[in-house]
């Protein structure tokens, strides 16, 4: 594949932008863990597996698509067109943004979407087919809140979410998969659903209100502690693996 298209396909702009850079003594290469090297030639043929790009400072694996989890801070809204707060997607770097799909430059896509106001682990891609494994209601892949309440959380509460609560869109009652005390207001709730507001309502359920969310698991993918809110990281198939 030539520089120039691996450039285009990985969201730097389009193929006459990235022949630019290229010929701009910009970009630098490094197959299989070799050292860097400037290339000039934007049409220079390289496999693109296992290659790594250094542009603008930083280092980019070559990805045929991106997976990518983001530390979500609080005031910012999982959407493109944020009424009220900045988009989550000002947090990632323009080539994520920008990365081609088939039809059109749309970038990575939220999987699934968090509240203004929850923190935590959001996962972002470009895989149409990951995200929607990810949000079909028949996955059930668990997903663990860790959450601060108002009043005190009793033994009736987390009975309550164990045996099931209906909400008011629906008459089928939705249950937690686990509820655990953590603190006198604070419990830790495991959802195998995603609906709106889900935890805020479950909770009103139960005679109490959400004060503080934060989610910390999707599967068996934790929230690494060293990623700080707004930081985001790539995602390596053994983090996929971790989401079942
Ligand atoms: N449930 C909620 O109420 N809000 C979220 O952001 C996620 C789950």
């Amino acid at each position: 594949m030539q520089l120039q298209d691996i450039l285009f396909s990985q969201g730097f702009g389009t193929r006459r932008v990235c022949a630019g850079l290229v010929q701009q003594g910009r970009v630098e290469v490094s197959l299989d863990g070799q050292p860097f090297d400037k290339c000039i030639d934007s049409s220079a043929e390289y496999d693109p597996e296992g290659l790594r790009l250094l542009l603008q400072g930083q280092e980019w694996p070559w990805c045929e698509k991106a997976y990518i989890l983001l530390h979500k801070p609080p005031g910012t809204e999982c959407s493109q067109k944020p009424s009220a707060y900045p988009s989550v997607y000002t947090l990632l770097p323009a080539p994520l943004r920008q990365r081609p799909t088939k039809n059109a430059i749309q970038g990575v896509q939220a999987v699934g979407r968090l509240d203004q106001d929850t923190t935590g682990l959001l996962l972002l891609s470009d895989d149409g087919q990951f995200i929607h494994r990810m949000t079909s209601p028949k996955k059930h892949v668990p997903k663990v809140y860790e959450v601060t309440t108002k009043h005190p959380v009793d033994a009736r509460q987390i009975s309550k979410l164990l045996k099931g609560v209906v909400l008011d869109d629906d008459p089928t009652a939705v249950k937690a998969a686990g509820a655990e005390l953590i603190g006198s207001h604070q419990l830790k709730l495991t959802l195998l659903e995603g609906k709106y507001h889900q935890v805020k309502r479950m909770l009103a359920a139960v005679g109490n209100r959400v004060e503080q969310l934060h989610r910390s698991q999707i599967g068996a993918l934790e929230l690494p502690e060293s990623l700080k809110p707004g930081e985001w990281m790539w995602l390596g198939k053994e983090h996929l693996r971790d989401l079942g």
